[in-house]
């Protein structure tokens, strides 16, 4: 297989530091959380921070998984930190955001995944934010379906899990997931609460072909996923899974009504769109506003 060449300009993002990102980047500063915007080195950091939007991730920081595109650190996890859930509602509250994101490393090493730290977590920031928009992002708690209803009855706006490519791949690709665990994972979660979106992402250029993210999309569908985000995998470091094919933004764009079509609520499809881009966008959007 082949190696991609140079990243193509439409890659290349623009550094804009408004007043609310600089804002933002004071607030964190102290506090020992993590987000995913400033340790994945998002792209989109600027556009999201500037929208009070961010994406904690709670856990810490070593994951118990190595997925092979993944910038994360691998190996032992320490303890769990019980304040963090307080914590992120303090940040959540001091940086003004509207909408917040949660997501954490695999924690393979906990009995419920980290689930009940979730659960906390969404419930620490409604009691200080109310009108905050809470998303999740979680790992797969190893088919632990009781885990999952943890959160489920914590009620997040949106309940996200990423398949993060097509099912031909998904062992290569990532780390202990099952691509079919992650499609039940967000069956359960749409059966318990039909109430509450679900939200799955794939990132594309690792090899798989326009068929094969069409058949991903019907997966999703059939099991009632409301919100898809599609976006340009790129390579974190050398020793990382090597990119196959930068997409043109007008394939991006012909993805985009490829899933529109089999019904999803609300497609992001682009090539800088990572699973919480324009996240709150996505909340309105999918409730037709
Ligand atoms: Fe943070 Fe997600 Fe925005 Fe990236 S896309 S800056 S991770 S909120
Ligand atoms: Fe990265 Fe998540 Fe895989 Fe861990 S489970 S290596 S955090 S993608």
């Amino acid at each position: 297989r082949e190696q991609a060449k140079n990243r193509p300009d439409w890659l290349k993002v623009q550094i804009r530091t408004g007043p609310n990102f600089k804002d933002l980047k004071n607030i964190m500063r102290g506090r020992s959380l993590h987000t995913v915007c400033e340790e994945a080195r998002c792209p989109n950091i600027y556009e999201c921070w500037e929208h009070r939007t961010a994406t904690f991730m709670i856990l810490g920081d070593v994951c118990t998984r190595a997925c092979r595109f993944c910038a994360v650190t691998s190996g032992r996890p320490s303890h769990v930190d019980l304040l963090e859930p307080k914590r992120v509602a303090d940040a959540v509250v001091a940086m003004g955001l509207q909408h917040v994101v949660v997501t954490s490393v695999a924690r393979d090493d906990l009995e419920d995944g980290g689930a009940s730290v979730f659960a906390a977590t969404i419930r620490a920031i409604r009691e200080r934010v109310p009108n905050c928009g809470v998303e999740v992002l979680i790992p797969d708690f190893q088919g632990n379906w009781d885990a999952l209803r943890v959160v489920m009855d914590a009620s997040p706006d949106i309940l996200n899990h990423n398949v993060e490519t097509v099912r031909r791949l998904s062992d290569r690709v990532r780390s202990k997931a099952k691509y079919d665990r992650s499609l039940e994972l967000l069956r359960r979660a749409k059966e318990m609460r039909p109430d509450i979106r679900t939200k799955s992402s794939i990132m594309v250029g690792v090899g798989e072909t326009f068929e094969e993210i069409l058949e991903t999309m019907d997966d999703l569908r059939a099991v009632q996923v409301d919100i898809l985000t599609i976006g340009q995998y790129l390579q974190p470091t050398k020793q990382h899974l090597m990119v196959e094919k930068f997409y043109t933004p007008t394939e991006f764009l012909r993805l985009r009504g490829e899933g529109l079509k089999r019904g999803f609520a609300h497609v992001e499809s682009g090539p800088l769109v990572r699973s919480s881009y324009h996240a709150h966008e996505q909340v309105l959007r999918a409730d037709g506003v």
